[in-house]
């Protein structure tokens, strides 16, 4: 199949990238790096009449650390999380992630902003934004505003984005001199979408492990945060049987469905057999 005919604009600024949507009254799609929306558009599941290419905004560009707060303008491209000094640094979660999402020819096209205003629920961005706390950086009628990870993510590729807002950034707290963080994903080859993955990142206060958090992808319709097994490992030093526990709270985490590929049980067993991992490599890179 091929795309529906559609007209193309590309804006130099919020402002005007607004105004091209409105004028499509609606008919219109943003498109960044093109590499979820263009598959969509050739198989004709989105058949926008306007394509308003974020390209040549430059609001959405830059890395920049903020006091401790790092910001990373939303056409970063998935391969500059790989590289970029500041990310890997003070985003380490992110760096760690990278290599996991899909293959080098999408990295180099892929953005951040476009992984976390689709919010697939098998991709590893998204779900790290939930594990480091960030916050996104929205453009909309009533100018930007912020939205948290933890009420960013709403249903089935359903963010705080309404229809017409730009996401413009995402606010991710710097990583601290005691940070420590670990990533993992189970996919049945290198670059699928995972059948379950995730992102710990944690303070070390001597053994033990405090501000934890830990977000899974692919357990169910949105990014899921491990309150329970945060908790379970919140102030202990992360010895076999705190790993244990934490497990076991993680079965009142996630909720997975069946699928054709992967059954609920499986996915609720690789979720336990991933954090015990995650952990185990917190300790690994001491
Ligand atoms: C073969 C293949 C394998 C892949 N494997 C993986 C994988 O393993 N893991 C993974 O996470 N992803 C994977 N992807 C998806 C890829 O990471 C995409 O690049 C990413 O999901 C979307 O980023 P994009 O910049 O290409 O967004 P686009 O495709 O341009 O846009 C995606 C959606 O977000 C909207 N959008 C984009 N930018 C903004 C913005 N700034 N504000 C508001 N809305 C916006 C668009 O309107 C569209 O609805 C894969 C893609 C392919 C083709």
């Amino acid at each position: 199949m091929k795309a529906r005919a559609f007209a193309y604009v590309r804006p130099r600024t919020l402002e005007e990238a607004h105004a091209a949507f409105a004028a499509a009254d609606g008919d219109a799609s943003f498109i960044s790096g093109g590499q979820s929306l263009v598959p969509a558009l050739a198989m004709r599941l989105q058949a926008p009449q306007v394509l308003v290419d974020l390209a040549g905004v430059d609001a959405l560009r830059g890395v920049h650390l903020d006091g401790d707060v790092l910001r990373i303008g939303a056409l970063t491209r998935h391969a500059d999380a790989l590289t970029d000094p500041l990310i890997r640094r003070h985003a380490p979660l992110l760096a760690a992630a990278a290599p996991f999402v899909a293959h080098p020819a999408i990295r180099n096209r892929g953005t951040l902003g476009g992984s976390v205003a689709l919010a697939d629920p098998a991709s590893e961005f998204p779900a790290m934004m939930l594990a480091m706390g960030a916050e996104m950086e929205i453009s909309g009628d009533a100018g930007l505003r912020r939205v948290p990870a933890d009420e960013y993510f709403l249903d089935l590729y359903q963010t705080a984005i309404e229809p017409g807002e730009i996401l413009v950034a995402l606010h991710v707290p710097a990583a601290g001199p005691h940070a420590c963080c670990a990533f993992d994903e189970m996919a049945r080859r290198r670059g699928d979408y995972a059948m379950v993955g995730g992102g710990l990142m944690a303070e070390r206060d001597g053994d033990a492990l405090r501000a934890v958090r830990i977000a899974l992808f692919s357990v169910g319709p949105t990014p899921v945060r491990a309150r329970g097994a945060e908790a379970a490992l919140e102030g202990r030093a992360p010895d076999a049987d705190t790993i244990a526990a934490a497990q076991r709270a993680l079965d009142g985490d996630i909720d997975p469905m069946d699928d054709a590929e992967v059954p609920a049980a499986m996915r609720r067993h690789l979720a336990r057999v991933l954090l015990g991992r995650l952990i185990r490599k917190l300790e690994a890179d001491q």
